[in-house]
This record gives structure tokens, sequence and C-alpha cells, in this order.
């Protein structure tokens, strides 16, 4: 009676002897009924896709001694659940859903092209060009506003304002659902909008240019410049920090937030580059460790 397992245990082999092609063809051949697993438990696609790469790469690392008993199929089930549940513990479950991946259901498609909203009646070649260097020096004027406003609100430690300012203009979100998600004060989380608003406008009228220019900037704008320049983001060595949790409280909250409430999906596969370093670099430290203790015991052999 032939053994249903022979042709998995003719892939393990291959895979065993570094055949780069039947790992591929594994990949492909499971790739998506886990994906379709981990995205009915998940809500975020970009999580779940996470989630199941980690799954191919715990598989490929026990390869060498693995005995399979079932099938490959069950094996690479089996971690995937084993992963879902570990999710389920870690710091980022709390967050139901995230803020960017909620509010921001168009970010994927690109930035809108500003002369895209051209008026059809209005052909005029000259137009395009002055409307187009005006969008640009706008940009340019919030760039620096927003700038100006983040690290205010940075050096001062008014994390509490720069959270309010983060989920109005990075998040979209209404006053009432900011209120609701800092545990504040609506009155409250509107004089930081007003105060914000304020301080954009005094920047803009100080610029000469678009004094004269009767700028209308809309809150997508601001978006939009928030988002591609990332004006909140935290720097890599900060983001570290955090990894170590040597930041101060108020910065650990703040990153904390970034990460786990806004979701900025930047600084969250910023965050799994350093972890996944980080874990290289402990698995590295370790076996030198393990050599140095050991590598005596050789000379005596
Ligand atoms: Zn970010």
């Amino acid at each position: 009676m032939p053994d249903p397992n022979q042709t998995d245990r003719g892939v393990l082999e291959a895979i065993r002897g570094g055949d780069a092609a039947a790992w591929t063809r594994l990949v492909e051949e499971y790739q998506g009924r886990l994906l379709r697993f981990a995205s009915a438990r998940v809500p975020q696609r970009a999580d779940a896709e996470d989630i199941v790469q980690d799954t191919f790469a715990s598989f490929i690392k026990v390869t060498k001694t693995l005995q399979i008993e079932t099938s490959i199929e069950t094996y690479l089930f089996g971690i995937l659940r084993n992963r879902l549940v570990d999710r389920l513990r870690t710091r980022w479950a709390r967050s139901v859903c995230l803020i960017q991946d909620v509010c921001r259901t168009g970010a994927d498609e690109g930035p809108v092209e500003p002369l895209a909203r051209m008026p059809a009646t209005d052909p005029s070649v000259s137009w395009c060009v002055s409307h187009s260097e005006q969008r640009q020096l706008q940009r340019q004027v919030l760039t620096e506003a927003l700038q100006q406003l983040i690290r205010g609100f940075q050096e001062a430690r008014k994390f509490r304002d720069l959270k309010v300012a983060e989920m109005v203009f990075y998040g979209q979100l209404t006053s009432v659902e900011i209120a609701r998600l800092l545990g504040l004060e609506e009155g409250l989380v509107r004089v930081v909008k007003h105060r914000c608003l304020e301080a954009i406008r005094a920047r803009i009228a100080q610029c000469d240019a678009l004094k004269d220019a009767s700028i209308s900037y809309s809150e997508d704008l601001l978006t939009e410049v928030w988002e591609t320049q990332r004006l909140s983001c935290p720097k890599r060595s900060v983001l570290s920090e955090f990894l170590l949790e040597s930041l101060s409280p108020e910065w650990f909250d703040y990153v904390d937030f970034h990460l786990a409430l806004m979701g900025c999906h930047f600084c969250r596969a910023n965050f799994k580059d350093l972890q996944e370093q980080q874990t290289g670099d402990q698995h590295t430290q370790f076996r030198q460790r393990i050599v140095t203790s050991t590598v005596g015991f050789l000379s005596e052999a």
C-alpha cells in the first residue's frame, strides 16, 4: 500500500538538501490556504500576511529535524494556529482595529494627482502650471507649519496635544472619536484642534507668496502632507530605544500610541524589522557564547 506521506517526505528531503525550487513550490502550494485561514481571524491583511510569513519561517527552521507524522499541511496549520494564539497575547491585540486602516481606506491608492481635480471646462495650460506651482508652495508652507507645531509639542513634552493633532490631521478623526479614544473631554480636544489650526494659519500668514493668493487649504491636504512627509513618525533610533524599553515614560507612551493605536504602517514595518534584527543579534550572540564556552573541548578531543 502506497504511503500517503511519501510525497511530503520527498519534498522535505529536497528542502533539506537545499533545493530552492522545491521550497518555492511548497510556499506556492500552501500560502493561499494559510492566508485565508489567518485573514478570517485577523482584521488587517498586512498582519495576516506577516503571520503567514512567520509560519513559513518557523517551518523552514525545523525542516532539518522534522519528522512528518501526518502531513506538511497539518504541520503548517499547527504553527499558524500557535502564531495566532501568540498574537492574542501580545500588546497589540488590545487595539481591535488600527485607526489608519479603518479611517484611511484610500491610503494605499497613492497620492491624488492635484491636477486630476482640474475642472474640465478650463483647458488652459498656464492655469495648470500656476495651479501646480501654487500647490507645491502650499505643501511646502504646510510642511513647515506642521513641523514647527510637532517639534513644539515634542520639546515641551506636550504629548497629549501631539496625540490629538496626530489623530486630527494624520488620522482624520472627529473630535468625538478622539475624545473617546484618548479619554479626554470633547471640549478640550476642540480647543487643542483650534490652537493647532491657529498656529498653522499664523505660519501661512508669514509667507508673502501665499498672502494674496486666497489660499484655502483642506484637511485632506494637511493629511497628505503629514503622511507623505511622515512628520510625526519617530526616528529609527527612537523605535530602537522603544524596543529596549529605555525611553522616558512619556516618550514610551507616545511611541506605543503611534504604533498600536494610530497603527502607522511605516513605523510598524520599521519596528518589526528592528525586532527581527534584535532576535538575529541575540541568536548570533548566543551561538558565539556556546562556541566560546565549548571550543576548548575540541583541542582536548
Ligand atoms: Zn509612523
